[in-house]
């Protein structure tokens, strides 16, 4: 068996072998000019052509010029091949390093204990990790060119498929950049339901498809459900007795129904305080844990926000009072000096939520300032109406605002030390204007005062007047 092989040419040679045809060439064009030009064409008569008939050009042409010309065509290759070289090399390097990239991303996502899913922008599955398969119990190439919708079989707490516009990865198709939901079941292959939590994020710029990336929380959702039960349950049942020492501590405190003595009276409004405080505090849980297990309703009707606003901050009147400080209903305020009228707000939402919401916040302020006044306001625009709860009061340090609105949150400062609460009433306040579909949050410094915002959607005039024909007109 012959192993014959073409003969390999070095860079080097192949290059000389073009320079001498270079050479070659420029050696014709100097034999045609100097000797043969001249035989057919009278170049002395031609004043551009007489340097044709000249030897000594022709010599020195030759002699210097090539060797010139060969070792210019040579070197001329070689930049040439070399920047050649440069750029196949630089464009190897480019492709090893993406592809490294590449092997390190996918070792990544391969060990992400949570379930990764991406998609183009139609929707299909372009890639699926192992964490994912598992989770839903689908293999890669199964799952792999199908709609996500086929896969990742998504339904709400009440079990109803999500529709378009609350489907989660539908929304970062059609242009939203990051959307995060803990309350989906998802279906998994064998029909089992499983809580997920979920975050769904875009590929780079808009339409280029989604991650969808979830992990299976139905353990966590269970333990959580059975500790709400429990807290509910106990609070339920510790709520009754407490309420009836209150009401005798009350009794035995009232002049009116017993005769005590100084030192025992200062006793019993001890233990009258703590007994109230408890109260509060079984009664806070009540309400977190029926926010917490899906028993809070929400049944929303049309309201006038002015009025409403009103009658619930003149409900805290005489709290106020007691306390010493100014409270403001400033819409009222500026309509008797400036003689221009608030504008009207309506909203839709629930009336116990708002109401338990505003005097929440409206005691806060009451109780967390010494001396001034609390202010409250309505304002908004086309799209919103905000009310607003300003006090004068101790404020609330930087490093505290994030966590204000967390379960069981006080502040603990020589400032707040004395004053009773269960850190129960800013979460609350937040689960029900989430409730409400509307945003809460706080301006504050340290020793300034502090300024609660409730944001909620403002109807506009046709949907109010429509709600008005149909359900007839709303009172506060
Ligand atoms: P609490 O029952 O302790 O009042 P909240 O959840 O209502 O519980 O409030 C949490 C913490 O936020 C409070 O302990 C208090 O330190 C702070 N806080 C709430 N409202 C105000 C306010 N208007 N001014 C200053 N601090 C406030």
């Amino acid at each position: 068996m012959s192993n014959s092989k073409a003969p390999v040419l070095t860079p080097w040679s192949r290059r000389a072998l073009i320079a001498i045809v270079i050479t070659t060439s420029v050696l014709c064009v100097n034999v045609f000019l100097f000797h043969l030009l001249p035989k057919f064409v009278d170049v002395d008569n031609v004043s551009w052509l007489s340097w044709a008939n000249n030897p000594s050009v022709a010599y020195w042409s030759a002699i210097v010029g090539l060797p010139i010309v060969f070792i210019i065509s040579l070197f001329g290759l070689h930049r040439q091949r070399h920047s050649a070289d440069g750029k196949a090399e630089a464009y190897h390097a480019l492709a090893r390093e993406l592809s490294q990239v590449a092997n390190k991303s996918e070792i990544v996502i391969n060990a992400i204990g949570d379930g990764v899913v991406a998609t183009d922008n139609k929707g299909v599955i372009q890639l699926i990790n192992p964490a994912a398969q598992t989770i839903i119990g689908w293999g890669k190439q199964e799952a792999q060119g199908l709609d996500y919708r086929s896969v990742i079989k998504l339904t709400n707490d009440k079990n109803a498929e999500l529709d378009t516009a609350s489907d989660p990865v539908q929304q970062i198709l059609q242009g939203k950049p990051s959307v995060s939901r803990n309350d989906l079941l998802l279906l998994t292959s064998s029909g089992k339901k499983i809580n997920v939590s979920l975050l769904v994020s875009p590929v780079g710029n808009f339409n280029n498809g989604s991650i969808i990336v979830f992990r299976d929380i139905t353990n966590e959702v269970s333990e959580n459900n059975q500790r709400t039960e429990f807290i509910s349950t106990a609070s339920h049942e510790m709520r009754t007795p407490v309420a009836s020492i209150e009401g005798y501590l009350g009794l035995a405190l009232n002049p009116a129904t017993a005769q005590i003595d100084d030192k025992a009276r200062l006793y019993l409004t001890k233990a009258h305080e703590s007994a109230q405080h408890l109260g509060r505090l079984f009664q806070d849980l009540l309400d977190v844990s029926k926010s917490e297990d899906g028993r809070l309703k929400n049944e929303p009707k049309l309201i006038e926000l002015v009025d409403f606003v009103r009658e619930s901050t003149s409900a805290l009147e005489l709290k106020a009072q007691e306390h010493n400080l100014t409270l403001v209903f400033q819409p009222d305020v500026t309509e008797n000096s400036n003689n221009s009228i608030t504008p009207i707000y309506h909203v839709e939402v629930d009336p116990d939520h708002l109401r338990e919401t505003l005097s929440n916040l409206i005691e806060n302020a009451i109780k967390y300032t010494k001396e001034g006044s609390v202010t409250v306001n309505v304002t908004g625009n086309n799209n919103n109406a905000v009310v607003s709860i300003a006090d004068t009061g101790i404020g609330i340090a930087k490093e505290d605002i994030p966590h204000l609105f967390q379960k069981f949150y006080r502040i603990d400062n020589t400032d707040t030390r004395e004053i009773g609460g269960t850190g129960l009433g800013l979460y609350l306040c937040r689960r029900l204007v989430e409730s409400m579909n509307g945003r809460l949050w706080v301006e504050s410094e340290a020793g300034k005062g502090s300024t609660f915002f409730i944001e909620l959607a403002r109807m506009t005039s046709k949907e109010v007047e429509r709600q008005q024909n149909q359900f007839g007109i709303p009172s506060a």
